[in-house]
């Protein structure tokens, strides 16, 4: 028998008809013939006002009451998907991350998953119960205590439930039509993608793309597992993420691939340039044990050539903005150990990322991108590249219109504008 785990989101099962809706949708999947596994998230914003009541009781929310708090989100949507589900004559159960066998870290907040042992949902199923996992939520064996993995991290239960109960697929419901080659708001000629590579996926992710959550793709990525991501408002096939079988050596594989999966922004960074750094071996070291410390992300990093009068260079680099300020306090305190001059503090800045794993064999790929960026009059401050992403910082308020100049000149527009449905963004 095929099993089928699904994922539907908050946005999914935001009210008593949402929930209704989505229970058809799993029964009809079981009357297909298949075992059923479901991963949910909390109805609609509830965990947003789950944390808003908890910072009115509190400024600072006891991280371990914090998670008690939130997993009841869960509780709440996957009691009332089971009842909806046996009301229509099917034999549901609803199982807390903890009953599931979701262990994880003690890392209250942000915990990972180290094991899963699902030895009543196989009773479940064995016994023909459609099965309900509240998303989001785990155990940690040591301290006794309910653990959540971060913001949106249902998407990375229903892809570890899928691995270890050697799932057939992962199916991600949502409110959009699987994943686009960028953001259908701001790019209106963006297209659905019909399959991707996990690796691509990934790298879109960390681009800014919001339709998956990163660590469920490094998830699947790590455990073979492919996705389907589809709207959970009709039936359309949605964006199959998959790991492709590894090529013998020298082989080109996936040859008729699209050389380029998409294209996405980001508006979460700022850029920090640490002016007049002696240029002699040490000092970016030096730089940037000092900003990891903080723990901070550094993602795109560029140093000047140093000016053969001075002898100093500039070095710049993007961090999140929620980490800026603690990143330039640690960069000043050491001002005078490091020798340096002066910080500037930039957060109007907007990153782009063209990604694609067939850029690896072509040629000529950041020529293009760095010529339509010219054609639309943008000026590029920041370059960095991988072996299938380019990316490149520009002024924040005009990363839209680069978006849509790139997305033109890499022939990625569709013939007719995507259908936005409403969506939180939350
Ligand atoms: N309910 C949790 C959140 O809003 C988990 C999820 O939606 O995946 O972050
Ligand atoms: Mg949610």
């Amino acid at each position: 028998m095929t099993l089928i785990v699904q994922k539907f989101g908050g946005s999914s099962v935001s009210d008593a008809e949402g929930i209704k809706r989505v229970a058809k949708r799993i029964v009809e999947t079981r009357k297909a013939g298949n075992d059923v596994v479901v991963a949910v998230s909390a109805m609609g914003d509830s965990t947003d006002e789950l944390l808003d009541l908890a910072h009115e009781v509190t400024p600072i929310p006891a991280p371990r009451e914090l998670d008690m708090l939130l997993t009841a989100g869960e509780r709440i949507s996957m009691a009332l998907l089971a009842m909806a589900i046996k009301s229509l004559g099917h034999d549901a159960r609803s199982f807390t991350g903890s009953q599931a066998g979701m262990i994880t870290d003690a890392h209250h907040g942000s915990a990972r998953i180290v094991d899963v042992t699902p030895v009543r949902l196989r009773e479940a199923l064995d016994e023909g119960a459609i099965v309900i996992v509240a998303g989001f939520q785990g155990f940690n064996r040591d301290t006794k205590d309910i653990t959540t993995l971060g913001r949106g991290g249902s998407d990375t239960t229903a892809v570890a439930l899928a691995a270890a109960l050697d799932a057939d697929i992962c199916e991600i419901y949502t409110d959009v039509d699987g994943v686009f080659t960028s953001d259908p708001r701001v790019v209106p000629l963006a297209r659905k993608i019909d399959r991707i590579t996990s690796e691509e996926m990934l790298e879109l992710a960390a681009s800014g793309a919001k339709v998956l959550h990163i660590r469920a793709v490094e998830y699947a990525r790590r455990h073979g597992v492919t996705l389907h991501v589809r709207s959970s408002f009709n039936n359309n096939e949605g964006t199959i993420v998959y790991n492709p079988a590894p090529s013998p050596e020298g082989e080109e594989s996936n040859v008729e691939d699209p050389i380029i999966a998409g294209v996405a922004s980001d508006l979460s960074e700022a850029k920090i340039t640490v002016v007049g750094v002696p240029d002699v071996p040490g000092k970016a070291a030096e730089i940037f044990t000092i900003v990891a410390r903080t723990d901070a992300n550094v993602d795109m990093i560029v140093q000047n050539v140093s000016s053969a009068a001075t002898g100093l260079t500039d070095i710049s680099f993007t961090v999140p903005k929620s980490q800026g300020q603690a990143a330039l306090t640690a960069l000043s305190n050491a001002q005078a150990e490091v020798g340096f001059e002066s910080l500037q503090y930039d957060d109007q800045i907007g990153k782009l990322a063209l990604v694609g794993a067939g850029m690896r064999t072509n040629a000529g790929v950041s020529a293009k991108l760095f010529d339509a960026l010219n054609k639309a009059g943008i000026n590029i401050e920041m370059i960095s590249t991988s072996e299938i992403r380019i990316s490149v910082v520009t002024r924040a308020d005009s990363v839209n219109e680069a978006l849509r100049a790139v997305h033109t000149a890499f022939d990625l527009d569709a013939e007719q504008a995507a259908v936005v449905h409403g969506g939180t963004g939350r």
